[in-house]
């Protein structure tokens, strides 16, 4: 008779293969990973199309379980962001420049592609005898009371705990009939890689235009990856045109900060929405990452919460299992719950505030808003506390995300 405890993790996503390689510390767990989608890698040279911005806390857990490794070829390190408002300037008033050096920090953190960051964990789990991952199956039923999930390859995995990390649609979710506070942004990014007439200077630009913001993240490759958020209708016509149209338009929005820029990838459509779950956890069954929360990229916070979440859960878990207590226990898993939900609700609301500060135009309000952050750009302590929260810095870090002594 097998008495190990049953964790199945649906999702292999970054953070779901996250939380696999960090349960998987735990001998005493069984741990199943469920993913529709197809195995990651292997990697070619080229970065993958899609690419995210990970904070020094990501950073550190992803080097605490030995993926930062393969990621280190691929990952782009940038010193500074320059943030400003359209019409005005990278370098004009209201620009707000935030530098490593500031904080005393190396870098602000990394650009690194889906593909090599999915590719370093799937190794990291496959390596684990106590993980089994199961590419190109999803769920077919799930059934609380009987603890017991349907895959769609009719296989039957029964779990002690259950964890949702199925993102922003999430049928873990739904099926635990958890509610959600929940609203599109009519809006939709558009990513991809552009080439730019001038260096990127290891900076992260950021404009932010009427109908959203645009962003080149300098990548190790000398391109930038693009995240360019835009009202619904223009998302459309930008996906549609031709790409020296596209190029041209790109130029203009980001004001030729780099020069010229052209696309060197297809174009990547995403749809933008807030969600958040009213509660992470019920008995046997816990969230983390989009499936618990879902924000807005103009930070390029989401999935570093993600990691903080598998983070904590892990530790919670850990800590449970050395107490004698049940994981699926929801006294335990609402110590998780409490801990991630105050610190990604704080920047949920954080990001969603400056979203809509920035589409505000009603008059006197667009000067108002450059001479607040010409006055934060003047302000080292401010811009310190910023840093440091966007670094992923701030709050209460799990252990695996805290520095090195
Ligand atoms: C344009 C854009 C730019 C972004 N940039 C950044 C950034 O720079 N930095 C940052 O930190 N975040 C960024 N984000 C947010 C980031 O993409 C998400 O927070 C992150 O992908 C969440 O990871 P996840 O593993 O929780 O979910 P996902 O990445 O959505 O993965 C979920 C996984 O679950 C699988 N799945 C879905 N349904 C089922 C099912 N029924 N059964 C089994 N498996 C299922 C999916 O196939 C997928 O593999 C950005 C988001 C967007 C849209």
């Amino acid at each position: 008779m097998n008495s190990a405890t049953r964790v199945v993790i649906v999702g292999g996503g970054p953070v779901g293969l996250l939380a696999a390689v960090l349960l998987a510390r735990e001998p005493a767990l069984q741990i199943t990973v469920l993913e529709p989608g197809a195995e990651p890698g292997p990697l070619d040279d080229a970065l993958g199309f899609r690419v995210y911005a990970l904070s020094r806390a990501s950073e550190r857990v992803l080097s605490h379980v030995g993926a930062w490794p393969v990621l280190v070829p691929r990952a782009g390190a940038y010193d500074r962001m320059v943030i400003w408002e359209s019409g005005h300037g990278a370098t004009g008033l209201g620009s707000l420049v935030f530098d490593a050096e500031d904080n005393a920090e190396p870098n602000l953190g990394h650009i690194v592609d889906h593909e090599g960051l999915c590719f370093s964990l799937w190794q990291k789990a496959a390596e684990c005898d106590n993980v089994c991952l199961r590419f190109g199956i999803g769920v077919e039923a799930l059934d609380r009371e009987a603890r017991n999930i349907r895959g769609s390859d009719d296989h039957d995995y029964g779990f002690d705990l259950l964890i949702g990390a199925d993102g922003g649609a999430s049928q873990v979710r739904a099926g635990f009939d958890i509610p959600v506070y929940e609203h599109g942004y009519q809006q939709r990014a558009l990513v991809g890689h552009v080439a730019t007439a001038e260096p990127h200077d290891y900076t992260a630009w950021q404009c932010f235009l009427p109908s959203g913001p645009v962003a080149l993240l300098p990548m190790i490759n000398g391109q930038c990856g693009l995240v360019w958020s835009v009202d619904e209708a223009e998302a459309e016509a930008l996906a549609a045109m031709s790409v020296d149209d596209f190029n041209a338009r790109l130029t203009e929005a980001t004001e030729s900060v780099l020069g010229k820029v052209a696309l060197t990838t297809e174009r990547g459509v995403f749809p933008l929405k807030f969600l958040h779950a009213e509660r992470y956890c019920d008995t046997g069954m816990v969230l983390v990452g989009d499936a618990a929360h879902t924000v807005h990229p103009l930070a390029g916070q989401g999935l570093n919460l993600g990691i903080l979440d598998a983070a904590a859960l892990a530790e919670v878990v850990g800590e449970a299992l050395a107490g004698g207590q049940h994981i699926g226990d929801q006294r335990v898993l609402r110590r998780y719950e409490r801990w991630r939900k105050s610190e990604n609700l704080l920047m949920a609301i954080g990001l969603d505030g400056l979203h809509r500060l920035f589409k505000l135009s009603a008059p006197g309000l667009p000067p108002l808003r450059r001479l607040g952050m010409a006055a934060l750009n003047r302000a080292p302590f401010a811009r310190r506390l910023l840093i440091a929260k966007a670094m992923g810095l701030g709050g209460e870090l799990p252990n695996v995300a805290r520095a090195v002594a």
